[in-house]
């Protein structure tokens, strides 16, 4: 036995390798933090994803953590999982899509049949083009069999709430993706055509790629065909304005075609405008000045337009380092960027967010440039950003709009970063990730305010939660701040990995756990530091 354990030491000479109370768990990396819980466990996940493991745990171990998390969930509830699960989809909290769509086959192969039910009455909400559909049915077939009539007829729901143009607009966008076509969908849910002979003669063409000559062709098909067949630029030019073709309907030898994108343009869907601004530099397209780069300023910096797109800030920020950089992230190719462009998408990632305004709180951001947020080991973020890389971004939201921001980098002791509010998103990458090594102690922010003798209302501390290295508990370094400074002083932790670590403690009404980086984190603590100390906006509601 351990004598100590019992008579409870000063918790101020417990160190982060040992226990503060019987709540606290252990890290991966040896130190012990709060569990944030199955339920933020699973917003983590659904989030942040789990591909690329973490520095601590391979991917396998990583995933099956999270499965095992999602499946514990949905045991305990599971119309309130596939609530949440519907709830980041709809509101494209996640920079990714794909983990809500595991989620929701996992949901819909549940043993539990009200939770199944909801699952899949949940699939057209979630799965709003043909490519997430597919991606569902692939990670669905993993777990039940496709043949029973409750899947048939969800695929066939898919097809029927859609206008025939609609369908054949999906046919036409996504001719196949993750292992499906629309055949293979149709094969499996068998939809009718209700006697609608054009509905009917697109469900002809997609299996057997024969247009029936009785019925109209929708506009988008005639206008794929068409381009199918295109001789010259010229023609696809013309094809592309008159039918509204989208990007995948062009054949890929035009795609060079400075006059081809040109004609694509007005009609792009903003998340593919961001994608392919190297493309259309590469072609000539967009040049300083060029009257095609006044139309994609004007819709980058039309904020109510990047809202409704639903545009997330890291794929914008993916974006941005992207076309920066002058080379895809795929094969060779190489452009000029054109920096007014680049300076558009910088507050575009502000716009992107649900809500930025400034609170006139006094904020200290500290962020974890440990080791361990390096990257390199995971691809949970798109476009090969790192954690590092992305906290030292999202830190600029406050940073560039509250009157009064400290930001400071820490590992295994203060990390001096130099950020100001004018500065650029690529800047503040830059300076991060250039601190970016050593031992992780996630009680430095708090304290540092202490040895500043600084009056900080809010902490915002972004980290993986691996903290092991400091002698003193975060949790024992805020109590003895607000003891000595700011006696209501907030502590939000945003994560940037799915394991169910935090330095929160679940049990302070001041602190806060959210997944890092979901689009409405600044809206959550806004309502948090703003409103009465005892909302806990999705922070665990367990014990
Ligand atoms: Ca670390």
């Amino acid at each position: 036995m351990k004598y100590a354990n019992i008579v409870k030491p000063n918790p101020a000479t417990v160190r982060q390798t040992a226990p503060l109370d019987e709540r606290q768990v252990k890290n991966d990396a040896g130190g012990f933090v709060y569990s944030v819980g199955k339920w933020g466990q699973l917003d983590r996940f659904l989030i942040l994803g789990a591909e690329g493991g973490t520095f601590y745990v391979k991917q396998d171990k990583h995933v099956k953590r999270n499965y095992t998390c999602l499946k514990e969930c949905l045991k305990e509830d599971g119309l309130r999982t596939v609530a949440r699960i519907v709830d980041v989809s709809v509101r494209g909290l996640a920079p990714k899509q794909d983990h809500a769509i595991f989620a929701l086959a996992v949901a819909a192969a549940s043993d539990e049949l009200p939770t199944r039910t909801a699952a899949l009455a949940a699939v057209n909400e979630v799965c709003r083009t043909a490519s997430t559909f597919f991606a569902f049915l692939e990670e669905l077939k993993s777990f039940r069999s496709l043949t029973g009539r409750a899947i048939r007829r969800v695929v066939k729901q898919w097809y029927d709430a859609r206008e025939v143009d609609q369908v054949a607009f999906q046919a036409v966008k996504y001719r196949s993706r993750s292992g499906w076509s629309h055949a293979d969908a149709l094969r499996v849910g068998h939809p009718s055509p209700n006697g609608d002979m054009q509905r009917s003669a697109l469900y002809r063409w997609i299996v057997d790629d024969v247009w029936p000559s009785e019925a109209e062709q929708p506009r988008i098909v005639e206008g794929y065909l068409a381009a199918s067949k295109a001789s010259s630029s010229q023609d696809i030019v013309r094809l592309i304005t008159d039918y509204k073709l989208p990007r995948e309907a062009v054949p890929t030898q035009f795609l060079g075609s400075a006059n081809v994108w040109s004609a694509l343009l007005p009609h792009m869907p903003l998340t593919a405008l961001v994608r392919n601004l190297g493309n259309m530099t590469k072609s000539g397209l967009l040049s300083p000045g060029s009257e095609a780069t006044q139309a994609v300023l004007s819709k980058l910096d039309d904020e109510s337009y990047i809202k409704k797109s639903r545009v997330h800030p890291i794929q914008v920020l993916v974006a941005m380092k992207t076309y920066q950089s002058g080379r895809g992230l795929k094969g060779d190719g190489t452009w000029n960027p054109v920096s007014s462009i680049v300076a558009s998408l910088d507050d575009a990632f502000y716009k992107a967010f649900a809500n930025v305004a400034p609170t006139g709180k006094r904020f200290l951001i500290g962020l974890d440039v440990s080791g361990s947020m390096a990257g390199g080991y995971g691809a949970s973020l798109p476009g090969g950003l790192s954690p590092c890389e992305a906290v030292a971004a999202m830190s600029m939201v406050w940073a560039a709009t509250e009157p009064t921001c400290e930001v400071m980098g820490f590992a295994d002791r203060f990390v001096q970063l130099g950020f100001n509010r004018k500065m650029s998103l690529s800047e503040a990458m830059r300076k991060a990730q250039m601190n970016n090594f050593g031992r992780t102690d996630c009680a430095l922010p708090m304290l540092y305010a202490a040895e500043q003798k600084q009056q900080y209302d809010v902490f915002i501390v972004m980290t993986d939660n691996e903290t092991y290295f400091g002698s003193v508990h975060p949790k024992v370094a805020l109590a003895d701040y607000r003891k000595k400074y700011v006696s209501d002083a907030r502590q939000i932790v945003l994560a940037t990995s799915a394991t169910n670590f935090s330095i929160a403690d679940p049990t302070d009404p001041l602190a806060l756990d959210i997944a890092g980086f979901s689009a409405d984190v600044p809206q959550v603590i806004s309502a948090f530091i703003g409103g009465p100390s005892s909302v806990p906006a999705s922070v665990s509601d367990e014990d």
